[in-house]
Protein backbone atom coordinates (compact mmCIF):
# COMPACT_ATOMS: atom_id res chain seq x y z
CA UNK A 1 0.00 0.00 0.00
CA UNK A 2 1.64 3.20 -1.03
CA UNK A 3 2.10 6.21 1.64
CA UNK A 4 1.59 9.20 -1.04
CA UNK A 5 1.73 12.34 -0.17
CA UNK A 6 0.33 12.44 3.07
CA UNK A 7 3.85 13.34 5.10
CA UNK A 8 4.41 16.89 6.37
CA UNK A 9 6.54 17.29 3.33
CA UNK A 10 8.44 20.09 4.22
CA UNK A 11 11.78 20.52 6.24
CA UNK A 12 12.34 23.16 8.67
CA UNK A 13 13.65 26.34 7.64
CA UNK A 14 17.37 26.86 7.22
CA UNK A 15 18.37 30.04 9.17
CA UNK A 16 19.78 32.78 7.07
CA UNK A 17 23.37 32.75 6.71
CA UNK A 18 25.61 34.76 9.26
CA UNK A 19 26.74 37.72 7.12
CA UNK A 20 30.74 37.74 7.35
CA UNK A 21 31.26 40.57 10.08
CA UNK A 22 34.96 41.74 8.99
CA UNK A 23 35.82 45.17 7.26
CA UNK A 24 36.20 44.79 3.78
CA UNK A 25 39.74 46.19 3.55
CA UNK A 26 41.13 48.48 1.99
CA UNK A 27 43.38 48.33 -0.59
CA UNK A 28 47.07 49.28 -1.23
CA UNK A 29 46.35 51.30 -4.21
CA UNK A 30 43.41 52.66 -3.39
CA UNK A 31 42.80 56.26 -1.25
CA UNK A 32 41.36 56.62 1.93
CA UNK A 33 39.27 58.87 1.73
CA UNK A 34 37.99 61.31 4.88
CA UNK A 35 35.26 64.13 4.31
CA UNK A 36 36.26 67.22 5.39
CA UNK A 37 34.04 69.81 4.01
CA UNK A 38 34.51 71.70 1.44
CA UNK A 39 37.30 69.20 1.08
CA UNK A 40 37.86 65.39 0.78
CA UNK A 41 41.24 63.92 1.79
CA UNK A 42 42.76 60.47 1.77
CA UNK A 43 44.40 60.03 5.14
CA UNK A 44 47.14 57.79 3.39
CA UNK A 45 48.71 60.18 1.39
CA UNK A 46 47.54 63.68 2.44
CA UNK A 47 46.43 63.85 -1.32
CA UNK A 48 42.89 66.31 -1.01
CA UNK A 49 40.20 67.47 -3.32
CA UNK A 50 38.85 70.78 -3.42
CA UNK A 51 36.61 72.72 -5.36
CA UNK A 52 39.01 74.75 -6.54
CA UNK A 53 41.82 72.02 -6.93
CA UNK A 54 39.27 69.47 -8.14
CA UNK A 55 40.39 65.92 -8.09
CA UNK A 56 43.17 65.25 -10.29
CA UNK A 57 45.41 63.69 -7.41
CA UNK A 58 42.73 61.38 -6.01
CA UNK A 59 42.24 59.86 -9.52
CA UNK A 60 45.66 58.40 -9.63
CA UNK A 61 46.21 55.14 -7.38
CA UNK A 62 47.04 56.02 -3.85
CA UNK A 63 51.18 56.10 -3.53
CA UNK A 64 50.44 54.81 0.41
CA UNK A 65 51.20 56.51 3.76
CA UNK A 66 53.32 59.25 3.69
CA UNK A 67 57.29 58.30 5.55
CA UNK A 68 57.84 59.17 9.23
CA UNK A 69 58.51 63.44 9.41
CA UNK A 70 62.04 62.64 9.82
CA UNK A 71 62.29 61.04 6.40
CA UNK A 72 60.21 63.24 4.60
CA UNK A 73 60.97 65.03 1.65
CA UNK A 74 60.33 68.98 1.68
CA UNK A 75 57.01 68.09 -0.30
CA UNK A 76 56.45 65.27 1.81
CA UNK A 77 56.82 67.31 4.72
CA UNK A 78 54.28 69.71 3.16
CA UNK A 79 51.85 66.99 2.29
CA UNK A 80 51.81 66.19 6.00
CA UNK A 81 51.33 69.60 6.95
CA UNK A 82 48.45 69.95 5.31
CA UNK A 83 46.78 66.66 5.76
CA UNK A 84 47.57 67.30 9.46
CA UNK A 85 45.54 70.93 9.32
CA UNK A 86 42.69 69.12 6.87
CA UNK A 87 42.06 66.30 9.69
CA UNK A 88 41.72 69.27 12.52
CA UNK A 89 39.12 70.96 10.12
CA UNK A 90 41.12 73.96 9.21
CA UNK A 91 42.18 74.99 5.40
CA UNK A 92 45.12 73.08 4.25
CA UNK A 93 47.51 76.40 2.89
CA UNK A 94 45.83 79.19 4.69
CA UNK A 95 45.11 77.01 8.45
CA UNK A 96 41.83 78.95 8.52
CA UNK A 97 38.68 77.72 9.27
CA UNK A 98 36.85 76.99 6.19
CA UNK A 99 33.47 77.94 8.03
CA UNK A 100 34.68 81.50 8.66
ZN1 LIG B 1 46.02 58.40 -1.01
Amino acid sequence: MPVGEGGAGRGPEQPPADLPADPSPVADNAHELVLRSPFVLCRRCGAYVSAERGAKRLKDLCPGPLPPLDRCSPAERERRRRREKLLQGLHPTSGASPGA
